[in-house]
């Protein structure tokens, strides 16, 4: 109930903080602007020096007050201290806005006290009742939001976890200070009524100018960032809010207990015992009677500002010298020489800001416990992104017992590599570890750049703006960014009555104007027909009996319809589409190797196939308890080799696509004729390919159009080996013979349209382009089938486009025009720090 009122004030202030600061700022004007009461029947100006009351103020009390006021300087300081240690300036400017409106704020009602004379004395306890801690604590909350919407969300959980906790608290330390109010000595009564004011001032200030300027800062900030969170410290603020200001609730009930017998004895000493003696009980009470009595007259200033503050300065007393004298110390302490401290004991600066090397750190007496850090940069950053990152609102390298205490956000880079080089981050997962996973690849690239041959190698290879998220856990591990490659267009295809333009991701010049050219002849043919043949991938594990006869007698088991219909229910169940088609048993001795045929969907299936090809082997072995398992890919597959079994038997999809290519269209065209290009086919990728002993290799360049599309529409492009076998005929047709027909025939095609690489933003865009990304809805493999013929068509249009180059003698004369590099091969490279 308390937490959930707290939860909509916090709401309340962080969503009309425009509202909540001008009225704070106007009550506090209206305060100042108060005519300022002399003591007596006078009030001052402003900048007018009031009279005094003629109290006597005894040596010994000058001499506590100085104590005191040192002490309140001193604990100041540590607080900014302690903030530093966190780490954020950021936080720290929001304690010091915290910090510096409560104190004119305060002073208002101090000064309406002035008439004692007794503001002076009441400052240092106005410090030392402040706490900068929660201010801080409120702020994290804050900073923990990635949108405005979330700021205000954070801020009022912020409230709800730290509100009751610090009103309680202001409660009990206003009853305890309230004590002193009733001690009968009028000089500790006056401090506590100041006390108990300043606690209250702080709580008012906390629960409304606060979070409204946090909430704004932020707003306003953001905007500048044209919308991009500047913070993203979810980890801390969850730690924060499960760890750190839970409350006690031993402590929480002391407190409350606390709180009732204060309030008792408030009632007692206040009104019960003494009703008369209020008037003497100075402090707060009587200050107000005296001030509600008062009639004053006006005084208006009489000197210019300057001359006022000018009087002040030079007419100081011999406790106001020290005072300041100490506080001027601590801040150029502050400011100046614990950086120089922290630089030179806490090792090493963050490599983004300085080249301070590694070294530094091992000698570093604060990180003694940790080891060398080895991978950090000592040259100029490896690119200039890097120079941008998160951690670089922080430059020094803090001790790893601070470091450890810390969220993600709050370190710097340099503070995580010794993280990582401490053990306490895998260096694999420093994009799970990290706020940001771009950051994360951001701080790899730096540890390893110092250990390549070419520290500044990295500063080409581009990591900034991708989306890590999608690749983290399913494409690639350790990633220090990603490959550009170029993706030209070839198109329109005609095929099967549609038009396609095709993605060809290639750094081979010639390729995808070669592939167009292949494209523009059958267009002009009427288009390209295709077929799938089949669709099964394959996973072929190896498994080994006690002897060749039970190894056979394994095989007749699998091959009856039985023994299939055991296995294939096992398999089946392991996917919602993937479904056991056949199986293929050979025998090698007592090994078997069974060859899972499957149809998966729309996806290229490996991962899906080889989980089913693990239950149902585990079926077996129910059936077989002497067989056993040697591997789950036995090489029968056959995944990623060159292998005679998916060329005769199949793997993926199985396509044909042909085209009758008019004389003309070859004459116009492809600049060749249909005699020469049928008598080029037939002794180069028949006879020439049965000469080299090629399996599956009958075609002239099949591979280069099925990797280039592989990599566009994200396949797995080591599939390209199996993938590209491919049998080109081409045949002289038509009335006069003068006509071509040409055919692609590919029984492996390894693809798929979900899963894998085909799950990243560009390759779903080539995809796209294509009209086949992701599952198909309306019958799953669908997608993946319509890939495998658009794969297969456009080999054909490679074909016949560098068939036709071969034939009419091109090849050369088109690849060094655009295939040829123009960049002066022999001139150094960018880096010359290559020795080895
Ligand atoms: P996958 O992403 O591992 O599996 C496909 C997932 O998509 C399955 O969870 C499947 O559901 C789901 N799905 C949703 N709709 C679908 C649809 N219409 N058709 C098919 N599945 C659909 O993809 P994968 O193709 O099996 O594996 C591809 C990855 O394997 C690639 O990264 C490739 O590089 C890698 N690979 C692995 C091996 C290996 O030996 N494991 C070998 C070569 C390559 P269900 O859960 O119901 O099946």
């Amino acid at each position: 109930m308390l937490t959930r009122l707290f939860h909509a004030h916090g709401l309340l202030v962080a969503s009309h903080p425009w509202e909540v600061i001008v009225g704070t700022v106007t009550l506090t004007i209206c305060m100042m602007s108060m005519n300022m009461f002399t003591g007596n029947d006078q009030i001052c100006g402003w900048n007018f020096d009031c009279p005094k009351t003629d109290e006597q103020i005894l040596s010994s009390d000058i001499i506590i007050l100085t104590i005191t006021r040192c002490i309140a300087i001193i604990y100041i300081y540590f607080q900014f201290q302690n903030l530093r240690q966190l780490g954020s300036k950021y936080i720290l400017g929001k304690c010091v806005q915290w910090f510096s409106f409560n104190s004119p704020y305060f002073s208002t009602h101090l000064t309406t006290f002035t008439c004692t004379g007794k503001s002076d004395e009441a400052l240092p306890f106005f410090l030392l009742l402040i706490d900068l801690s929660k201010a801080c604590a409120l702020a994290k909350f804050a900073l923990s939001s990635s949108s405005q919407e979330e700021v205000r969300d954070n801020i009022a959980r912020g409230m709800a976890v730290l509100g009751p906790t610090f009103t309680l608290d202001a409660l009990v330390e206003c009853l305890v200070i309230g004590v002193g109010t009733m001690s009968g000595v009028r000089q500790l009564e006056i401090m506590c009524g100041f006390g108990c004011m300043s606690v209250l001032a702080n709580y008012f200030v906390f629960m409304t100018f606060f979070p409204a300027c946090v909430s704004l800062v932020l707003e306003l900030s953001r905007e500048s960032q044209e919308g991009h969170p500047i913070w993203q410290l979810h980890h801390f603020s969850k730690a924060l809010e499960e760890e750190d200001n839970k409350p006690n609730p031993v402590t929480q009930r002391v407190k409350m207990i606390m709180s009732l017998g204060l309030v008792m004895v408030h009632a007692h000493s206040r009104w019960i015992a003494e009703p008369q003696s209020v008037n003497n009980t100075a402090g707060l009470p009587r200050v107000a009677m005296e001030l509600s009595h008062l009639s004053p007259r006006r005084i208006d200033p009489e000197m210019p500002l300057w001359h006022f503050y000018l009087t002040r300065m030079v007419t100081m007393d011999i406790e106001q010298v020290i005072c300041l004298a100490l506080a001027l110390l601590l801040a150029i302490k502050y400011i100046f020489f614990e950086k120089v401290e922290t630089e030179s004991t806490l090792s090493i600066k963050s490599p983004l800001s300085t080249s301070t090397t590694a070294r530094r750190a091992t000698t570093d007496s604060c990180c003694r416990k940790v080891p060398p850090i080895t991978g950090l940069v000592t040259t100029a950053p490896a690119s200039t992104q890097e120079s941008v990152t998160k951690g670089d609102w922080l430059s020094e390298l803090r001790p790893l017992a601070s470091v450890l205490q810390l969220g993600p956000g709050f370190l710097s880079d340099a503070e995580v590599m010794l993280l990582v080089s401490s053990k306490h981050i895998p260096a694999y997962k420093l994009e799970m570890a990290l706020e940001r996973p771009e950051r994360g690849v951001s701080i790899r690239r730096q540890m390893i750049s110092s250990k390549l041959a070419c520290p500044s190698a990295l500063s080409s290879l581009p990591y900034a703006h991708y989306d890590y998220s999608k690749v983290m856990g399913t494409c690639c591990e350790n990633v220090i960014g990603y490959m550009p490659v170029p993706v030209g267009v070839a198109g329109p295809l005609h095929l099967d009555g549609k038009q396609f333009q095709v993605p060809l991701a290639t750094t081979e010049g010639c390729l995808v104007a070669s592939t167009n050219r292949g494209c523009r002849a059958i267009a002009l043919s009427g288009g390209a027909r295709s077929c799938i043949l089949g669709d099964s991938m394959t996973r072929g594990p190896l498994v080994r009996l006690p002897s060749a006869c039970q190894a056979a007698e394994v095989k007749a088991w699998l091959e009856s319809t039985d023994g299939f219909q055991v296995v294939k229910e096992a398999f089946d169940s392991s996917s919602r589409f993937a479904r056991l088609q056949k199986l293929l048993v050979a025998l090698a001795g007592r090994n078997l190797y069974i060859r899972f045929h499957s149809q998966t969907g729309d996806a290229m299936g490996m991962n899906m196939i080889s989980k089913g090809t693990e239950q149902a082997l585990s079926q077996l072995q129910q059936h077989f308890p002497d067989l056993q398992v040697v591997a789950l890919s036995g090489n029968f597959c056959t995944d990623k080799k060159p292998a005679a079994v998916n060329w005769i038997e199949g793997r993926g999809k199985s396509a044909v696509c042909e085209a009758t290519i008019p004389a003309r269209v070859v004459r116009e065209v492809l600049k060749t004729s249909t005699q020469a290009l049928v008598e080029v086919n037939i002794n180069k990728n028949l006879v020439g390919s049965a000469m080299a002993g090629s399996i599956g290799g009958f075609n002239a360049h099949a591979a280069n159009l099925v990797t280039a599309i592989y990599i566009a529409c994200g396949q797995d492009p080591a599939q390209s080996v199996g993938s590209s076998n491919c049998i080109t005929l081409m045949e002289a047709s038509g009335p006069s013979g003068d006509d071509l027909y040409i055919s692609c025939t590919m029984p492996s095609i390894e693809l798929g349209t979900v899963g894998g690489g085909t799950n990243l933003p560009p390759q779903q865009a080539c995809l796209q382009m294509l009209g086949v990304q992701g599952p198909c809805s309306d019958c799953p493999g669908e997608n993946a089938r319509q890939l495998a013929r658009l794969v297969c068509a456009t080999v054909l249009a490679g074909e016949l486009s560098l068939m036709s180059a071969l034939a009419a003698g091109h090849l050369v004369k088109s690849h060094m025009t655009h295939n040829r590099s123009k960049v002066d091969l022999q001139s150094p490279g960018t880096c010359t720090q290559n020795s080895s």
